[in-house]
């Protein structure tokens, strides 16, 4: 079982010259099977903390560990982190004009599986994948991310975690700008890839709202750079009543 651990995190960007500390000792181990939802509000750290596993240039670690299975992540290359099995799913996914989907999930799953999928069983495999996330087949022509709605975007984020089969999944505001429908159909999504017992999630939102459509083993609690409460479903329902007001002393816009 793959475990991926996140032992004192430390990160900083750079804010005009000035490093600034983002990241305050994050402590957090996910191990392959297990969904662990990532609560907090806006400004909070979320966000860097997946772009920093992700290797994202502009986060520099000055501290602490990212290790898959006791591996270095931070020493790996952002393809080799897909190699080792982690799926990073960006707030704001890049847009790579020219490569179509299709081409874009083969050349994926050839790089993850270290051999090109067979053509007949592939095409098979993303048609069936698309149609349970309701994706139109001529979604697969299009360039990636280029002109994609929200709900696209995730749908995509979704279409790759299902076809990829990473052993951790990181996926960063899944939920944002879904309407109800995309919302059910993204999380769908997640459950069967959960229910293979083969993948580790990490579930990073701001809301308490997918959590009605995915139960997370663990929730945690994050403010001010780092996970400050960690319990079970339960604490989403405390989070949902009470806001993270008690956990930031400010009350929360009403967003
Ligand atoms: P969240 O995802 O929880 O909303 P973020 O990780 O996006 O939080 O941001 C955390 C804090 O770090 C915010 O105060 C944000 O302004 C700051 N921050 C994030 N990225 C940068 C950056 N590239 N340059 C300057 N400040 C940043
Ligand atoms: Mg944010
Ligand atoms: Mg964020």
């Amino acid at each position: 079982m793959a475990t991926l651990e996140i032992r004192d995190l430390h990160v900083s960007v750079d804010a005009e010259g000035e490093p600034k500390e983002i990241l305050k000792g994050v402590d957090l181990t996910v191990r392959q099977g297990e969904t662990h939802a990532i609560m907090g509000p806006n400004g909070s750290g979320k966000s860097t903390l997946a772009y920093s596993i992700a290797g994202h240039p502009k986060y520099t670690v000055t501290g602490g560990q990212v290790l898959l299975d006791g591996q270095d992540v931070l020493s790996m290359t952002v393809d080799e982190r897909a190699r080792a099995g982690l799926f990073l799913a960006m707030q704001y996914p890049v847009e790579v004009p020219g490569v179509s989907v299709a081409n874009f999930l083969r050349t994926s799953a050839t790089a993850i599986r270290g051999e090109a999928p067979k053509l007949r069983t592939w095409v098979k495999e993303v048609n069936s994948a698309m149609a349970q996330l309701q994706m139109d087949p001529a979604f697969s022509e299009r360039s990636v991310n280029e002109g994609f709605s929200g709900g696209e975007k995730k749908r995509h984020e979704i279409l790759q975690l299902e076809l990829l089969k990473p052993k951790i999944a990181l996926l960063d505001e899944t939920d944002s700008g879904l309407d109800v429908d995309a919302l059910r159909v993204v999380s769908e999504g997640v459950n069967r890839v959960r229910e293979s017992g083969e993948v580790g999630t990490l579930l990073i939102t701001h809301y308490t709202r997918i959590l009605k459509y995915i139960k997370p083993d663990f929730v945690h609690v994050f403010a001010a750079g780092r996970i400050v409460e960690s319990g079970g479903a339960e604490l989403a329902q405390v989070l949902e009543d009470e806001g993270y007001e008690k956990y930031t002393g400010v009350q929360a816009e009403d967003d």
